[in-house]
């Protein structure tokens, strides 16, 4: 092979919200790009809940006009309940105040408490299929060209100098793409992630999640107060770190899943869907009106999804969205942190070609922002896992709630590690280090300690 001129400038392999997103910025600063999909869209996803920080990357790419237009459900807040169901939540917290905080097994929050940073009181819930056809779509509109039902197998790196080389093959027929920079965002497929052996598994979660969606569900059986009807809600079960996500896809679908640790579900050798029916169970009052509901697709479960890479950038080399980290769902976070790493990660991906540096330096600050983001989200759910009535107590704190609100929006990537956090750690820390404490007997088991160091990939 023997380029004086790539094929394209840049080559995505994947048309989720990274690689759309990405080919969106790229195309419409007027870089030639091309987007692999290996699915025709529209396909099934998991995923379907947007934070407030995703609607800044939907306005730079003009596509928040289109959202409007959508009718996906609008989201104004969110809430987590515990087993009681109840508005007044599990009583037996009511008296365990530390540090003038209260404890508390519930919690919710209206994003238009912190609404001038995004400028809009409400994001999205999204069907996937939809939602990401329409992304990719638009980056089509904005100029890059889109090839659907293609699966990419490899990238060569080495094979030319200066470029990498895509490798597809269509009607078994092998064929590639020469590009300047190649973006993996393949998803949780990992592609350049597992070819060059850079995937680390998280050594603390382990979960796995059993989802499907059902029509008729009445959303208001366990909405609290008015107004909570479209929230996405998080109900605990009794079952340690287990949990339940409700997530509206229209006026009368409602997504349902299952999150919890591979050894419970492996615990108890039930099949699937049983173990799903059984931990809704678990809040009756929850159970009952699921029932209700028509149930619309086959469950579909995912597993073993959190994990790290050595590396996110390499030589004409970039990974975005799931195929760079996969932090646990809890918050929500997946897609806007897809998002975000095409607002990051375009811009050292123009400097490179305003430079002509390729190498991995050219994509540094995209690989600091991320990881301190990251690490921050991870930080947040660790000491959520750890001591779960602790984010519930600063959320009820006026001390604290927007800066809690602010970590729950996404907006997690510019300090190194926002004071809120810092203060929730040295709290959890204090409560495993003093055996008598209010909240010791609270610790959960899934984070030995939240200081304990986890391997360098995942910090
Ligand atoms: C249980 C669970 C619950 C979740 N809940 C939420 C939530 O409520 N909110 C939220 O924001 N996020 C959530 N997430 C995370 C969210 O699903 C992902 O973070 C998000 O989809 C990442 O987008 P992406 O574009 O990186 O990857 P994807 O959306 O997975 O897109 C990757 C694309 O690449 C394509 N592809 C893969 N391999 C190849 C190949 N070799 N060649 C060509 N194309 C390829 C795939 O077909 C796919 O379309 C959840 C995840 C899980 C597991």
């Amino acid at each position: 092979m023997n380029h004086s001129v790539a094929d394209c400038d840049v080559a995505i392999i994947g048309g989720g919200p990274a690689g759309s997103s990405m080919a969106g910025y790229l195309a419409k600063a007027g870089l030639k790009c091309v987007v692999f999909e290996s699915e025709n869209m529209p396909r099934e996803h998991v995923g379907e809940s947007l934070v407030p920080s995703s609607t800044r990357i939907l306005r730079d790419l003009g596509f928040l006009a289109k959202m409007e237009a959508s009718g996906f459900p609008r989201k104004f807040g969110a809430a987590w309940t515990a087993a009681s169901g109840s508005p007044a939540f599990n009583q037996q917290f009511h008296s365990m105040d530390f540090d003038g905080l209260h404890a508390a097994s519930g919690a919710d929050i209206r994003f238009e408490e912190r609404e001038k940073d995004t400028g809009q009181k409400y994001t999205w819930h999204v069907d996937r299929g939809r939602f990401d056809l329409m992304m990719l779509q638009h980056a089509n509109e904005l100029g890059a060209e889109v090839y659907q039902g293609v699966r990419v197998n490899g990238v060569d790196f080495d094979a030319d100098p200066g470029f990498a080389s895509v490798k597809y093959s269509i009607c078994k027929k092998q064929m590639s793409t020469s590009c300047r920079i190649a973006v993996d965002a393949s998803g949780r497929h990992t592609l350049v992630g597992s070819q060059m052996k850079w995937k680390v598994k998280d050594p603390l979660f382990n979960q796995y999640a059993i989802h499907t969606w059902f029509e008729g569900y009445d959303r208001t059986a366990m909405a609290y107060q008015p107004g909570m009807n479209n929230y996405i809600f998080i109900h605990f079960l009794p079952i340690s770190n287990t949990w339940v996500w409700q997530i509206p896809i229209s006026e009368s679908v409602t997504s349902v899943g299952v999150v919890t640790q591979k050894e419970n579900f492996e615990a108890k050798r039930e099949d699937r869907e049983q173990f799903f029916w059984n931990a809704i169970k678990s809040r009756p009052e929850f159970y009952e009106a699921l029932r209700k509901g028509r149930q619309m697709r086959p469950f579909k479960h995912e597993g073993d999804y959190s994990y790290a890479m050595k590396q996110i950038v390499g030589d004409r080399l970039m990974m975005v969205g799931d195929a760079a980290r996969f932090v646990d769902p809890i918050f929500s976070t997946g897609v806007s942190i897809a998002l975000t790493c095409s607002q990051f990660g375009h811009k050292d991906i123009l400097k490179a070609f305003e430079t002509g540096n390729f190498k991995r330096d050219a994509f540094e600050n995209y690989e600091t922002k991320l990881k301190r983001g990251v690490r921050n989200w991870y930080n947040f759910i660790r000491v959520y896992y750890r001591l779960n009535v602790l984010f519930t107590a600063f959320i009820s704190d006026p001390r604290y709630r927007l800066q809690v609100i602010q970590l729950l929006q996404g907006d997690v990537y510019e300090e190194q590690e926002p004071p809120v956090l810092t203060k929730m750690r040295s709290i959890v820390s204090s409560v495993e280090r003093t055996p008598n404490h209010l909240w010791h007997n609270l610790l959960g088991n899934l984070t030995a300690n939240v200081f304990a160091e986890t391997n360098e990939a995942m910090a």
